[in-house]
């Protein structure tokens, strides 16, 4: 007995067998109803028998040595080429789709389905020198532009061939008539910080430039350029570049906070560090502005007055990272019994806290603890974000 795995690991196989059973039947009868039908019938079988013993790559060329590619046949040969790549033995997609382009008799739209799916096997092998050339001979050829666009775009980013990217990503644009914005913002993001590693400046603020041309709401430029000009000393202009993340998307103001601050600090400007901190604290009321603001006043103050105004913010919001900040600044006038309390609760939400994700992606749920602009789990850009809640932001 046919155990389940067995079962489907052949099925697919058994299923296409079948059809192509059913082809070679029809054809035989249409063609030549004199010839005897065993010798067709013994290759078919032989070809099956293989498919039973899991010998896939036998039972190919049986199938293929069987039936001629033509119009008829065209489709059985091309699923049987995917249901080899969707199982992941690519060698014998390429070998079926390979055949099939080979056939001089087909027509041009079939040659360039046939070379599509040749194009998408390469590109499953992880060969995309090869897979890149078929896909621009599909767009010059006008067949399957959007797909072969798109997975244009995919290699490009897998190669960090940005400029590739944004041109790819520009046509996409026409092709689909979807805004590819956000995605052009990122590669000119990632061309600005290949040019800061050079320590070429100026091309890399010029980079920044065209993230925010082709998107304003980029965050993402705005913390590069402001990281660009806080390292040149330029305060002033990293300040703003840091204060547009609050218009762009409060979800991330946490990411420049205290950068925001360190600037202010370089600027003397303690007016504006408090007065920032006061407004995010009523708009967003996050806890990175509650912990840095009882940071100003620990600093001004001392670790009482802080240790009240984090209880407040607590009753208000709860947060392990503000418990944890609590109990770390509580440690200094606590004596005795309260004290070894209070030691015992800090290694509780220091586990807490190093057990915890930071951030989360909004599309699959990637859980990590560092920022990624584009998710390694679905590979979105944009869609990780800091964790709200109690065990967050
Ligand atoms: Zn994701």
């Amino acid at each position: 007995m046919i155990d389940n795995t067995l079962l489907i690991f052949v099925l697919p196989f058994i299923v296409l067998a079948f059809l192509l059973g059913l082809s070679l039947g029809r054809k035989k009868s249409e063609n030549n109803s004199s010839s005897p039908s065993y010798t067709l019938s013994s290759d078919y079988f032989k070809g099956l028998n293989y498919l039973l013993n899991e010998q896939t790559d036998k039972a190919i060329d049986v199938f293929i040595g069987l039936l001629k590619v033509g119009e008829d046949t065209f489709d059985t040969h091309i699923s049987l080429g995917n249901i080899y790549r969707r199982r992941g033995e690519v060698e014998q997609a390429i070998k079926i789709h390979q055949n099939v382009i080979a056939q001089p008799a087909l027509s041009i739209n079939k040659h360039n389905d046939a070379l599509y799916e040749l194009a998408r096997d390469f590109m499953h092998a992880g060969l995309f020198d090869r897979a890149e050339d078929f896909f621009h001979e599909l767009i010059e050829k006008q067949s399957h532009v959007k797909s072969a666009l798109n997975y244009l775009l995919s290699i490009y980013q897998q190669e960090h061939d940005w400029d590739a990217a944004i041109i790819t990503a520009k046509k996409l644009e026409s092709a689909s008539n979807q805004l590819y914005c956000k995605q052009i913002a990122h590669f000119y993001c990632e061309l600005a910080l290949l040019s800061q590693k050079k320590g070429d400046i100026e091309e890399a603020l010029r980079q920044v430039k065209k993230a925010r041309g082709a998107d304003k709401q980029s965050v993402r430029a705005s913390i590069i350029e402001g990281e660009i000009e806080q390292q040149s000393g330029n305060y002033k202009a990293a300040s703003r570049a840091f204060r547009r993340v609050e218009q762009q998307d409060p979800l991330l103001i946490s990411e420049v906070l205290d950068s925001l601050l360190k600037c202010y600090k370089e600027l003397e400007n303690s007016k504006e560090i408090t007065a920032y901190l006061e407004h995010t604290l009523e708009k967003f009321g996050n806890i990175t502005s509650v912990l840095l603001y009882a940071e100003q006043i620990r600093l001004a103050s001392g670790n009482k007055p802080a240790a009240l105004f984090v209880v407040e913010s607590l009753r208000k919001k709860p947060s392990i990272r503000g418990l944890n900040y609590l109990i770390d600044i509580s440690l200094d006038f606590t004596k005795g019994s309260a004290h070894k309390n209070l030691l015992i609760l800090q290694e509780i939400t220091n586990k807490l806290l190093d057990d915890k994700p930071v951030y989360k992606c909004t599309q699959c749920g990637f859980e990590g603890n560092s920022m990624f602009w584009h998710c390694p789990g679905c590979k979105s850009w944009d869609s990780i974000k800091p964790i709200q809640g109690i065990e967050g932001e």
